[in-house]
Parts: structure tokens; sequence; C-alpha cells
């Protein structure tokens, strides 16, 4: 999401100040930060980053300083200070009216951090193509209030985007060359989004209107929440080839005490029922999630739960945290009692068990076909081309470079720790 979002402001910045991208911090008129404040470590890193390049305004106060994301709204005046050195702070639904903000900040102090998201959907330039794979925000928000997250204090209550506007830009980036469409948002199963005719349409509307894109070949979604996966969602897997064999879906933790303390609204044996009727439909789907470990009051017990979830389900490529405590969250109010070096051991344990499962799903790939949409030349070898499995395996082969942005089948022919090698079919 924030990705995504850092790539609209450095649309607006260049379409309206006609600013250009620069790796150099030296020679930047405008440094902007784009935050991310779900866990505390993410947020700390702002100030240290800040800290870097406090010197280069003292060299020449016209340089622009900015903090923008989810720690600008957390964080507010505080950031100013923290670090008097910095004009402008904007939150993750003020990106559409950065133009004037940067105008203002030239000026003076300038912060806006008001919750507008769908102002915003209807006022950012239309994105340009970045590649064969675009990301659209669906939208904005979140209102379920899992008990450690952040994420409805600092990006607002669910917002979606209408109907005719998503499709109209998933279609304009298909013009473009686009292949693969990104859908985002926190809970994407709650989509609801104004249709032109008065009604309504959910995801799976938006799944089977844009699977009639002729251009495009692949969808994907992220985050959608299992306590919300809704049986209409497995038609759209059983009857829409384009939607890829890979889904996202955390679970957190496997032991049903901590879920209902998460306030996840599921249990791991609901959370198992989902991915069966998924995989009743769709065999050969490989789904990743998310970990918290080291939740408060998580015993010994808890985790092994969570590894024995892990077994059962064999996850893709996942993600895992330990916990940190959130400001405002009910959580927080929990004692987070859980030792930093215990909450180590455990989130090592896991890592490893995922990791096992990862190398395990590569190696039942070695020898196939897999569909590739090619994304660009190798970056250690130009010789080589890169692209991507359904299942988001990274995969260097052979071949001319007008592929790139083309879909492709390449037989497998190496696992290594971090991609994949293959050579084109004939
Ligand atoms: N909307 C997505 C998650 C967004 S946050 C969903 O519901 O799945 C991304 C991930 O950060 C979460 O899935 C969770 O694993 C992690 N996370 C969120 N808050 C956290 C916290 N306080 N401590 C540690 N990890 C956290
Ligand atoms: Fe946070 Fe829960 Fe919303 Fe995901 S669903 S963004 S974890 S509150």
């Amino acid at each position: 999401m924030n990705e995504h979002d850092s790539a609209r402001i450095v649309d607006i910045l260049k379409k309206s100040h006609g600013l250009k991208i620069t790796l150099s911090p030296e020679e930047a008129d405008v440094i902007l930060f784009n935050t991310c404040s779900v866990r505390a470590k993410a947020e700390e890193k702002v100030f240290s980053d800040l800290g870097r390049v406090k010197h280069l305004k003292e060299k020449n106060p016209k340089l622009i300083i900015g903090v923008g994301g989810c720690v600008a709204t957390q964080e507010a005046e505080n950031i100013f200070r923290r670090a008097p050195y910095v004009s402008l702070v904007f939150g993750p639904q003020s990106i559409h009216r950065l133009s004037d903000l940067l105008e203002k900040a030239k000026r003076k102090k300038t912060m806006d951090i008001n919750f507008t998201p769908v102002e915003k959907f209807d006022n950012l330039p239309a994105p340009e193509k970045d590649g064969p794979s675009a990301y659209i925000s669906i939208m904005e928000g979140c209102n379920n209030f899992c008990s450690y997250c952040i994420v409805p204090y600092v990006r607002g209550r669910e917002t979606s985007r209408s109907f005719s506007s998503i499709l109209n830009e998933a279609k304009n980036l298909s013009e473009q060359g686009v292949k693969e469409i990104h859908l985002l948002g926190q809970n994407v199963n709650h989509y609801c989004g104004k249709k032109e005719n008065g009604g309504s349409a959910d995801l799976v509307d938006l799944l089977y209107a844009l699977h009639d894109l002729p251009q495009i070949e692949r969808i994907r979604f992220t985050t959608s929440h299992p306590g919300y996966f809704f049986d209409r969602l497995l038609e759209a897997y059983r009857d829409l080839p384009k939607l890829v064999n890979h889904l996202h879906l955390p679970v957190q933790s496997g032991s049903n005490r901590i879920l209902k303390l998460m306030r996840r609204t599921y249990t791991r044996e609901q959370y198992g029922e989902v991915i069966q009727k998924i995989k009743s439909v769709r065999p050969a789907i490989n789904i990743s999630s998310d970990f918290i470990v080291g939740f408060p009051s998580e015993t010994l017990e808890d985790f092994e739960q969570t590894l024995s979830l892990a077994d059962e389900i064999k996850f893709d490529h996942s993600f895992s945290f330990m916990y940190s405590p959130r400001p405002g969250t009910q959580a927080e109010k929990l004692k987070d009692d859980v030792p930093l070096k215990i909450k180590k051991m455990r989130l090592y344990t896991l890592h490893e068990k995922l990791l096992g499962f990862e190398k395990a799903i590569s190696e039942t790939m070695l020898n196939t076909s897999q569909k590739i949409l090619v994304t660009s030349l190798d970056k250690k070898n130009s010789t080589l081309l890169s692209g991507r499995t359904e299942n988001n395996r990274i995969v260097h082969f052979e071949g001319d470079k007008k592929l790139i942005g083309e879909l492709v089948n390449v037989i497998i022919t190496e696992i290594l720790k971090n991609s994949l090698k293959g050579k084109l079919e004939k």
C-alpha cells in the first residue's frame, strides 16, 4: 500500500512541480519520507532516517523535508518537535493535496492529516504504467479493529472507490500494456463500491469485470480477511482462470485463545475450513500468511499451536513479526509480557519452518512448465530476463528482451535460494 502511495506521490510532484526523482539526497530540493507505523520498528526508523538528512537542511535552508504516511498521522505535531527541520507533515489520505501543501511548506510549517479518502481517489492523476504489473487501490482504511493494529486509527474507516473509476483505471493501464492487476486494500472482502446505475458492487463483481478486459491476463488481490471470506469468492476461483493460483490470507496465530484476544473473528478450525473450500475449487493454490509471535500472554503452548497450524496448511512464502504494542490500540492495554528473547526465539523457529515449506513448494516446480510474466532484464546479468510466476517466484532465463511485458512459458531447471532458473519453452 505504501509503495503504491509513494508512486502516486512521485506522479503528482512530477506533474505539478516538474520535479524529477534523484537517488542522491545531496542534490534534492524536496525529500519526502513515506512512512509506515504498523510496527514499532518501522516507526522508529523514520526518526533515524530524518537524522541522516538534517545536515542537508543546514546547508540548504530552501530544502523541504517532509514526512508522509501513517507515522505522520500518528505523530502529527510531535514530528515538528522531534525534528524541527521538517517543514511538511501529511497523512496517507492527503497525498492528492500535495502540490498545494508543498507550496505552503515553502513559506511555513504545514500539516494535513485529515481523512478524506474518497476525495483522494477522485483527485489523483491517472497512474501511468510502470512495468507490466500495476497496483490499483480499491479501498482505504479498515473497520476491523484487530486489537493489535494501528491501521484503523491512522488510515481511518473503510471507504471504497467507485466501481467505474477502478475499471477505468484498469482499462487505461491495460491499454498502456499492463498485463497484471493487483487490487489493494486492507480488507478487500469488504469492498463495496457504488455503481453508476445506483447499485453497488462487491469484490467478486470487480473480479469478473476485470476478467473481461482482454489485455489483462493476471489478477491478484491483497489483503483479504479469513473471517469475511464469503462463498461467492469461491465461484470466482472456480470460474476465473486469470485469478492467480496464490492467495495471501493472514492467519496471525494458530491458538484460538490468542486469536480471540487479537479480535480476529475466526478460529483456527474455521481458518482451516476456508482453506479446504478454496482448495476444493483450486487444488493447486498456494496460500501465504502473516503471523505475529509473542502477543501478550502467548504461552509456549499457544505458540506450538501456531507451529502446528503451519504444519497443517504448509504455507508458501509468508511474513512473521514480533508483536509490538501500538499507541491507542486495545492490545496496548495488555501487558507486553513475552520477553524479547522468547519473542526472538519464536520468530526464528517459525521463520525456519516457513522457509522449509517455501522451499518444498519451489522444489515441486522443478522441471514443470510455469507461466512467467516477464518484468525486466535480470539486474545482475543483463543477458538474462527476469519474471514472476503466479506464486510470485522470481525466475531468470535466457530470452529476447522483446519479451519484457509478455507472458511466456518457462521450464524450471534449477531452484536457488531466492529465485529460480528456467528455460523458455519452445
Ligand atoms: N490488513 C491486513 C494486515 C495489515 S498490517 C490483514 O488484516 O491481514 C500487516 C501485518 O502487520 C499484519 O498482518 C500483522 O501480521 C502485522 N502487524 C500489525 N500490527 C502489528 C503489531 N502491533 N505488532 C506486530 N505485527 C503487527
Ligand atoms: Fe489491521 Fe485487522 Fe484491519 Fe488488517 S484487518 S488492517 S490487521 S485492523
